[in-house]
């Protein structure tokens, strides 16, 4: 059986006055979590504590061990936040990151991301990232706006544009991953990634066997890097894998054992002329039904391609626009449209209000949403067509004839 073991630190950091972050582990449950509160006032440590407390509630309940049933406890944190902000005025508007990881009961491990804490998997001595942040300054690095060294003095960085319990629904990142006897995971708030970046985590986390202890390694170098937030750390090593690592590289001693057979699998598909004696004599039963399998990889290589193709085709015309909209009187940018499967998603809430806006573009937001290629020309088309607060209608009659037109080729979208 799969077994995994937890080891937890966390810290105020040396600016904040509290700790609005919370962490959970539990190896007996299988379920390991980090989450990062925001929010005025209280708002963000109960807003991380109530998620928290409710994914593990909701997991437990929930009975079996699957990612189903995390993706439900994920919800269930979601509205609990959501409620708890709704019934105290206090808390009103406040959310928080999660991830989590949880031991599934057909032996693979299921994380779920929402907000800009991080799951990374050490394995083999490499470190990897498994979750996107929800981000702006993310989207305008996949975007190629910004580089990513920009990205870290950004001054909207810490923009996040997915939050559990800000919404009465929540939509969260999920996977599921195959654990190795020797994976290491780290489940992390901003606190430790904004402050060490990933060579320095790795080299911790190779360095320090003990999970508890390379997690307060990992605390203590942040704060020594500045502490600028809270700081939040939870390492999951696999300890057991139910002897699946073991499995697999017998079967690869296997295989180096026994070349012939080994070649015979990735052989290509010879013509028939080579029937010499010897060969009819060593495997005259074994080639036919090797052909056949070839063939019939071959073809199913060729409709994978072609329905990977497909569904590429309609993830871009579902994702890869950017309307800028009206929320009530708030302009704000979204990505993608409602289609099939996808969900039109809000990236950007720029303090802006349809009324700020040159009479033209407001003309056209009362249309319907306008379109654009990327977050960056959104957000320049904005910033582009803002009345100027000091001015009168007579200055905003040049503005409104200087719309780049051919540059933003703004168009306008039927939704
Ligand atoms: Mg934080």
């Amino acid at each position: 059986m799969t077994w995994l073991r937890g080891g937890v630190a966390t810290d105020t950091g040396r600016t904040r006055q509290i700790n609005q972050d919370t962490p959970f582990a539990d190896d007996d449950l299988g379920l390991w979590a980090v989450a990062d509160g925001m929010g005025g006032h209280k708002g963000g440590e109960v807003a991380s504590a109530v998620a928290v407390e409710h994914l593990e509630s909701a997991y437990r309940s929930g009975g079996d061990a699957t990612l189903d049933n995390l993706l439900d406890a994920t919800a269930a944190a979601n509205t609990a936040v959501w409620d708890r902000a709704d019934e105290d005025p206090d808390l009103h508007g406040m959310g928080t990151t999660l991830v989590a990881v949880a031991r599934l009961s057909d032996e693979e491990l299921a994380y779920v991301n929402v907000g800009d804490s991080r799951i990374y998997l050490l394995r083999d001595g490499l470190l990897e990232r498994l979750t996107a942040d929800h981000s702006l300054v993310e989207e305008l690095v996949r975007e190629g706006a910004i580089t990513p060294e920009e990205a870290k003095t950004h001054p909207r960085r810490n923009v996040i544009t997915r939050v559990l319990g800000m919404e009465p629904w929540v939509q969260a990142d999920a996977n599921t991953i195959t654990p190795y006897t020797g994976d290491r995971y780290l489940l992390c708030s901003d606190g430790l990634h904004g402050e060490l970046d990933d060579a320095r985590i790795g080299s911790v986390l190779r360095r320090l066997a003990d999970p508890a202890e390379a997690a307060a390694e990992l605390v203590r170098l942040a704060n020594e890097a500045g502490g600028r937030d809270n700081i939040t750390v939870v390492v999951v090593d696999v300890v057991d894998d139910g002897g699946r690592a073991e499995a697999a590289s017998a079967l690869l001693r296997h295989s180096a054992d026994d070349p012939a057979g080994f070649s015979a699998a990735v052989e290509p598909d010879d013509d028939e002329d080579d029937d010499g004696p010897a060969h009819a004599a060593k495997e005259p039963r074994a080639k036919a039904p090797r052909r056949v399998t070839l063939r019939v990889v071959g073809f199913l290589l060729l409709v994978l391609v072609v329905l990977a193709g497909a569904v590429a085709a309609l993830g871009v015309y579902a994702r890869a626009t950017y309307f800028v909209q009206a929320d009530g009187e708030q302009v704000v940018i979204a990505k993608g449209r409602d289609f099939l499967w996808f969900e039109q998603e809000v990236v950007d809430r720029p303090e802006v209000l349809v009324s700020d806006l040159a009479p033209a573009q407001r003309r056209d937001l009362g249309v319907g949403p306008v379109e654009f290629a990327s977050l960056a020309e959104a957000t320049a088309f904005i910033e582009d067509n803002l009345v100027p607060t000091t001015t009168t209608t007579t200055t905003t009659a040049p503005t409104t004839t200087t719309v780049p037109v051919a540059t933003t080729a703004p168009t306008t979208a039927v939704p």
